[in-house]
């Protein structure tokens, strides 16, 4: 089932899949780096670095209202083919 929002929580190090909750957008500021499961609630693990590196990376917005990430996420590479936006905690889809 499609998920419509993603709540922010920081953690050091990111949890393993089995350990992760739907829902649930998991930052590492040590890593640079966002995890979260699909938000089709296929099961998959969606990494995106964020900041500034080499390659592909997203930008990580931090608001009262939630957390942004830009660009859109696509998960192209998956079976579910999922492409969304996330906009203050909330998942947009496309
Ligand atoms: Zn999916």
């Amino acid at each position: 089932m499609r998920i419509n929002k993603l709540k922010p929580e920081y953690v050091g190090t990111m949890p393993s899949k089995s350990e992760m909750k739907e829902g649930v957008l998991y930052i590492s500021r040590v890593y640079l780096t966002t995890a979260h499961l699909c938000a089709c609630g296929c099961g998959n693990v969606v990494v995106l670095p964020y900041g500034r590196r080499d390659g592909m990376f997203w930008t990580l917005t931090e608001r009262l209202s939630g957390v942004t990430m830009r660009p859109s996420v696509g998960s192209f590479n998956l079976p579910c083919k999922s492409h969304y936006y996330i906009t203050d905690n909330k998942v947009e889809w496309l």
